[in-house]
């Protein structure tokens, strides 16, 4: 099931937007606050975030412009509150992928939804660039200055998963869970074993270790 989360602090609204995309068959994380929603995107879990601009602790578009600055590439519907062109303009320029204004129909908010998240799973599925490094999914392929490196199947899972979030901090324990199947037996060190050879193939300083915290991949 896919999971969306939902960042609006009318709870009118917000209690008819999750039944009507419960409705839809997503599953939605509601929060109302640019902290709650912070800390609800870094976790990983969602498809795609419908965010409201007029929060308590502050604007939508800001945390959106944030999210963007440090990489975050969740698709994001806007919701505005007023049909401002201003606002729109400002919401496309801070990142969204589309918006919608109030007051607006459930069906049009889905098929909106369904729209970006449709066009960012074709995203995702294309390569990923990092500074030189590009990390192939479709051709299970990892090129450094457009010259091909062998990986094996863990290391290029350990690669991707750090690619996926440029920036962003996988503990070890999240990277095992990209190696492993489910119920095989990690061995302790694999992951660090893995990072070890990666950075030898790819260069040392591609991929810092974040004391206490784990992994993240950064553009050289
Ligand atoms: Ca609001």
């Amino acid at each position: 099931m896919m999971r969306i989360l939902l960042v609006e602090d009318d709870e009118v609204l917000r209690d008819g937007i999750v039944a009507g995309l419960g409705l839809d068959g997503y599953e939605v994380d509601a929060v109302t606050t640019l902290a709650e929603a912070r800390e609800g995107a870094a976790s990983g879990d969602h498809a795609g975030i419908v965010l409201d601009i007029g929060l308590p602790d502050g604007s939508g578009l800001d945390l959106l412009a944030e999210w963007r600055r440090s990489g975050m590439k969740l698709p994001v519907l806007l919701l505005t509150a007023r049909n401002l062109v201003s606002d729109r303009i400002e919401g496309l320029d801070s990142g969204a992928d589309d918006y919608l204004g109030k007051p607006f129909d459930l069906s049009e908010l889905s098929a909106r939804l369904r729209a970006i998240l449709r066009r960012a799973a074709g995203r995702a599925s294309s390569d990923i660039e990092i500074g030189e490094l590009v990390v192939s999914e479709a051709r299970r392929a990892v090129l450094l200055s457009g010259k091909e490196i062998a990986v094996s199947r863990r290391e290029f899972a350990i690669l991707r998963a750090l690619t996926e979030r440029p920036g962003h901090v996988l503990s070890r324990s999240q990277l095992e869970d990209r190696i492993y199947g489910w119920q095989e037996e990690v061995e302790s060190n694999a992951v660090e074993v893995h990072i070890h050879k990666l950075r030898a193939k790819i260069g040392r300083d591609r991929i810092e270790t974040v004391r206490g915290e784990g992994y993240r991949i950064v553009a050289r």
